[in-house]
């Protein structure tokens, strides 16, 4: 393993903050990254396949994997959704030398900055308001009214969080956002 061995970035964002782009333009431009890939109960969307965007397991698995300490983190993000990091996710890019890369919400990011700490670098993506999120939302076409005002309610919450990581982003334009995250990386990367 080289020295980057046991890092790990961490995009943290209320959802239609931006940050699948944003994590989807550094691991287009940086194969060192790796998307680490989360356990998820929630069903697949169309064209979502199972280890692709996520490994989708019951709520019954989920579950076993939790007694068996298998995550490194997990939530509850939605009502009756659960997702987590497994620590064989981790390992497994770490022993391609790589660094994961977690796209993931708030409170597991927090979690994961309290068991890290400098070896691993938290980034909030902010998005410019609450109603410009509810609109990058419903351009998506992938929620039901009760899921959008769910995910837009959960934002204004966690956006109370945005101090407690290293470092914030506001994404009012994304190619800029998308700049100024990378060299956020570099910069812990020590590129
Ligand atoms: P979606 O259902 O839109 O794919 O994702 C819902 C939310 O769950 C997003 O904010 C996403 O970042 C978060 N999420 C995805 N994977 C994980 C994970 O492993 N742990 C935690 N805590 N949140 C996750």
């Amino acid at each position: 393993m080289n020295n980057q061995a046991h890092k790990l970035i961490i995009i943290a964002a209320p959802s239609g903050s931006g940050k699948t782009s944003i994590t989807k333009y550094l691991l287009n431009k940086y194969p060192i990254l790796s998307l680490s890939i989360s356990a998820a109960t929630r069903k697949p969307r169309e064209g979502e396949q199972n280890g692709v965007q996520y490994h989708f397991l019951s709520e019954s698995d989920f579950r076993k994997k939790i007694e068996a300490d298998d995550f490194v983190e997990w939530e509850m993000v939605y009502q009756g959704s659960y997702y987590g990091t497994l620590k064989s996710e981790l390992q497994r890019i770490w022993d391609l030398s790589k660094i994961p890369i977690l796209d993931i919400d708030v409170k597991g990011a927090i979690h994961l900055q309290q068991q890290f700490g400098d070896t691993c670098l938290s980034i909030f993506i902010e998005p410019p308001s609450i109603e410009e999120l509810k609109n990058r939302l419903m351009s998506r076409g992938t929620e039901t009214a009760e899921s959008l005002a769910n995910r837009v309610n959960k934002a204004s919450y966690e956006m109370s969080f945005r101090n407690h990581f290293h470092k914030t982003i506001l994404n009012k334009d994304l190619a800029v956002a998308c700049a100024e995250t990378e060299k956020l990386i570099k910069d812990f990367l020590g590129w």
